[in-house]
């Protein structure tokens, strides 16, 4: 684990004031299908940050759009030389994830909001360089849920099932470090609440 954020200096505002909307939750909540239904219709500019990654694109996914790929020597060039926020290895996959601080500076020049998907651990260190943040929890219904939707998607393997459910026991613990929970029950209803919260916090 690492943070590599600059402290804001005394008198810099621009850290206190940019807009950065961090979301969470164990594998299975439901985050990417949350994700993909309100940038389709949010009430506020979101940019969504590319993260970086040492994992291998699957099938589909374009380097620049679904994540930057790169090797893990690339990957930790990047890391010495303070181009991260935040790195974490995740699910103890043997894979680095990791957000670019130059992903949240073009939200800012666009006057848009950063918005981050990454894990509990990536977002407990953004919350230490961005107390502003507002950050968002998503569960599911029950504990049993997880397993229910890990399977019905039907995309990891049984080791990587049961790695991702020991990472959401222990990600479910820290929930209430998140300024805000949502409970992933029902789709609409779920994504309605965030658009709620985002339209409160734009306002203040
Ligand atoms: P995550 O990105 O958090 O791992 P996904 O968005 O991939 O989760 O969702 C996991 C599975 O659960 C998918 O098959 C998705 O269609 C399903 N799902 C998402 N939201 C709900 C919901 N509210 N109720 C039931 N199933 C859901
Ligand atoms: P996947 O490999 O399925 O795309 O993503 C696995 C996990 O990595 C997800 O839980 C996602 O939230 C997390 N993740 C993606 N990007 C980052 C990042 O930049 N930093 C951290 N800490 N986690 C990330």
């Amino acid at each position: 684990m690492s943070s590599d954020a600059p402290q804001p200096q005394s008198g810099d505002q621009s850290a206190g004031n940019s807009r950065l909307l961090v979301l969470s939750g164990p594998s299975g909540s439901g985050k990417t299908t949350i994700v993909r239904k309100l940038l389709q219709d949010s009430p506020v500019s979101l940019r969504v940050c590319v993260s970086a990654t040492t994992r291998p694109p699957r099938t589909g996914e374009n380097n620049g759009d679904d994540y930057h790929f790169l090797s893990a020597e690339e990957f930790e060039q990047k890391r010495k030389a303070g181009e991260f926020l935040e790195t974490a290895e995740v699910f103890s996959s043997g894979y680095w994830y990791g957000t670019l601080k130059s992903e949240i500076a073009r939200a800012e020049e666009q006057g848009a909001w950063a918005f981050l998907e990454i894990d509990v651990e990536g977002a407990l260190n953004v919350m230490q360089e961005y107390p502003e943040a507002v950050t968002i929890f998503i569960s599911a219904s029950s504990d049993d849920e997880y397993e229910t939707r890990l399977r019905g998607r039907g995309t990891e393997s049984e080791d990587v099932i049961q790695k991702r459910l020991a990472t959401a026991r222990r990600e479910l613990a820290l929930a209430d470090r998140y300024k805000y929970q949502v409970v992933n029950d029902e789709l609409d209803r779920a994504v309605e609440e965030i658009k709620h919260i985002l339209r409160t916090e734009e306002a203040d």
